[in-house]
């Protein structure tokens, strides 16, 4: 009989943020295939008898080609093995969840999918903000600004700006080229924008702009991600956070 797979979400990094589920599956998984953002604290979980295998793709890295994951699953799924699928975040957003699900499906292979806490999210609650402050957003669109050449743009000049927050995943390192792409689809230069780079980490560490003086941030460290819309307006950025936290507010 084979094994199934399953789509966990290892949630932004803290791994207390992981779902009982998730760590329940990883405490009892034979077989643990993790994208590079997963936590070294996640993976330990795995029982030292696991196969652990980072299936990792970052920045263009030479990596492990989308094919041969498929070809891991299925191999192992063969072998009668259950096997935890990990991938930072959510797995259904920005990941290759769909492509997998699809030769799973044809293989006759079965598969769950754990959700995860997304990036998004945890930006959020870093900067303590809400997504959808009613006074201010009405909806929140989640983009990927890594895209091939061009297609970012296109997402931009169709997205509904007004009262939005834009969670843009993969920002990169240099924020002109976003910053302009953003003038262009329309928003004013005084849109609010908060940076939060770790977020949940150890490292964490939140940075407050607007769209004029956001290409001077000094790239914080990966992965990043980019909140953009009057809601940033309310974020704490990391020195009002800790100072919060050393006057008693804001800690546990
Ligand atoms: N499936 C993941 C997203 C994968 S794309 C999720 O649901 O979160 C990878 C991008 O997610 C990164 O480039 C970065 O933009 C964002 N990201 C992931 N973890 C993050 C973290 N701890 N803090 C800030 N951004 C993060």
């Amino acid at each position: 009989m084979s094994g199934k797979i399953y789509f966990v979400g290892a949630g932004p990094g803290d791994p207390e943020l992981l779902t009982r589920k998730a760590w329940e599956l990883l405490r009892e998984a034979e077989v643990v295939l993790h994208d590079a953002l997963v936590a070294p604290e996640i993976l330990q979980l795995a029982p030292a008898t696991a196969i652990v295998c980072d299936v990792g793709k970052r920045c263009g890295r030479k990596s492990i080609a989308q094919e041969d994951i498929h070809a891991m699953l299925i191999w192992h799924a063969s072998l009668g093995r259950n096997v935890v699928r990990l991938q930072g975040g959510d797995p259904l957003i920005f990941g290759r969840a769909a492509e997998e699900f699809a030769v799973l499906q044809d293989a006759g292979i079965e598969f769950e999918v754990v959700p995860g806490v997304t990036a998004a999210s945890a930006a959020a609650a870093a900067a303590r903000i809400s997504l959808t402050d009613r006074r201010t957003a009405s909806k929140v669109i989640f983009l990927s600004a890594h895209r091939r050449e061009g297609e970012f743009e296109k997402d931009l000049a169709s997205i509904p700006a007004a009262h939005a927050t834009l969670a843009i995943y993969m920002p990169g390192k240099d924020y002109t080229q976003i910053t302009r792409q953003l003038l262009q689809a329309g928003l004013s230069p005084e849109t609010p924008c908060v940076v939060v780079s770790q977020g949940s980490g150890a490292g964490q560490s939140i940075s407050r702009a607007n769209l004029n003086s956001l290409p001077d941030l000094a790239p914080p460290p990966s992965p990043a991600l980019l909140i953009v819309g009057d809601v940033a307006a309310m974020a704490e950025s990391s020195d009002s956070a800790a100072l919060l936290a050393t006057s008693g507010f804001g800690s546990r």
